[in-house]
């Protein structure tokens, strides 16, 4: 497979230089005893307080790095979770994040932590950063349950609905923004794009640009033949992608609970398996217009009960009424094998089966050991579950790129703007 690392030297070179010249990149600004906010991803899963995967803190090192090395004063700004409740001002803190990043800076002296996104204590430590220092301030999305005086306020999403005072407010105490969090690209939000509109210095981090530049050799010439692999749970949240993945691709391979509503639209068996109904229409358009680049898989491994309990291989002609899908079965294994191994450039987004219940993992396993096998491929995981069961199968190093935004990806794939990509666009680009 290619790797990063073994990607020729002038691959994304015409990419990359595209992007350069529509948005304003690092390189563009100096930032010696600058006040730079970044904002970053750091919505990395926790339990009981602890960070359980630190991808996305990693994926941030380079811009981070590369301002510290050039004698900014940091301050990091990212959302965790959903906030909706007065709890989650307790369970959906950073804290966490700020001794993990010290580790992976080598240098836990230089990164500090403030448990406010607004007000006095905000600004007087911002005010006392050193030249090299970072500081990481507390979850953006606080300000969705929280009034500016600091009061409750269960509805006011000033983050999520990108509410204008506060976008202007964090533009005051930054000298230059940068973009940096690719998960959250495809949002309008206060610290993406509400505060990037009133700043006149702004560009795209480092993690942004190589995300931007991997998707789009999956959209601007591809080495043929182009395979895309679609699965997971909903036909709905993948119609865009799917129809825009037809048009570019050699083949399609459709498997995950997406294949029941396609069964469906094609006159088949689905048993008690998940179906959208609503979305039937749909797959029958997008058979009849691309019959010949879709492949579905043609058996399932089936149970009665939504349980991690072994299952039986069925086709649509002997599946029960009461019996479901929760993975794709051998034969499908084996044609989605044999289209894969011819492939070029793979884009991947969706597991197979229910690959959280060992019983019905094979299928995205088998996903994984197909790509694994491509000497000279360009391989993409549009992140969300699939990135999650490349990591949990020990697969993350046969792929040439996993992206760190499952929604982001797919809009960008399926061609959709990404306003926090548009608050950045050079001026005369508009
Ligand atoms: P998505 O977020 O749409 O990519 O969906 C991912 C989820 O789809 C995973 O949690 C899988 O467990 C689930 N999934 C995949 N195949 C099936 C299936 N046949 N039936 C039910 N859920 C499935």
């Amino acid at each position: 497979m290619l790797t990063t690392s073994s990607l020729p030297k002038n691959f994304y070179g015409e990419a990359q230089q595209m992007f350069n010249k529509q948005y304003p990149t690092l390189k563009d600004y100096e930032y010696a005893g600058q006040t730079v906010f970044v904002r970053v991803d750091f919505n990395v899963p926790m339990r009981n307080g602890i960070v359980t995967d630190q991808t996305r803190i990693v994926a941030a090192l380079p811009t981070i790095k590369y301002l510290i090395q050039h004698n900014a004063k940091i301050v990091l700004m990212s959302h965790l979770g959903r906030v909706k409740e007065e709890s989650d001002l307790q369970t959906k803190t950073l804290a966490p994040v700020k001794g993990i990043l010290g580790n992976l800076l080598d240098n836990k002296d230089c990164v500090q932590f403030v448990d406010d996104i607004e007000g006095a204590d905000l600004e007087a430590a911002i005010n006392n950063l050193q030249t090299g220092q970072v500081l990481l301030m507390e979850n953006t999305r606080f300000a969705d349950i929280t009034n500016y005086d600091g009061s409750i306020n269960l509805q006011s999403q000033r983050e999520s609905k990108n509410d204008k005072k506060l976008g202007l407010y964090w533009s005051t105490l930054a000298d230059i923004f940068v973009n940096d969090a690719f998960g959250t690209i495809h949002r309008a939000h206060a610290s993406n794009v509400g505060i990037a509109k009133h700043m006149v210095k702004k560009c795209l981090g480092l993690l942004v640009v190589k995300e931007l530049t991997m998707l789009s050799k999956i959209t601007t010439n591809p080495a043929r033949p182009l395979v895309s692999i679609v699965g997971g749970a909903k036909v709905s949240d993948k119609i865009q992608i799917l129809d825009k993945l037809c048009q570019i691709s050699e083949a399609v391979i459709i498997g995950g609970a997406m294949t029941y509503t396609f069964w469906k639209a094609d006159g088949l068996n689905t048993g008690a398996s998940r179906v959208e109904a609503n979305f039937v229409d749909q797959a029958r358009l997008f058979l009849d217009q691309y019959r010949d680049k879709i492949f579905l898989a043609s058996d399932c491994v089936a149970t009665t009960t939504f349980e991690d309990k072994p299952g039986i291989v069925k086709t649509p002609a002997n599946l029960k009424d009461d019996e479901m899908g929760l993975d794709i079965g051998p034969a499908s294994q084996a044609k989605f094998k044999d289209i894969i191994k011819k492939a070029r450039t793979v884009f991947w987004n969706g597991p197979m089966g229910v690959f959280e219940f060992g019983n019905y993992a094979a299928g995205t396993r088998a996903i994984c050991e197909n790509v694994k096998t491509l000497n000279e491929a360009f391989t993409v995981i549009g992140g969300g579950d699939s990135a999650a069961a490349a990591e949990a199968f020990g697969y993350t190093d046969c792929f040439s790129h996993i992206s760190t935004g499952g929604g982001a990806s797919l809009d960008f794939i399926a061609g959709l703007q990404l306003p926090g990509l548009q608050a950045i666009i050079k001026k005369n680009h508009k």
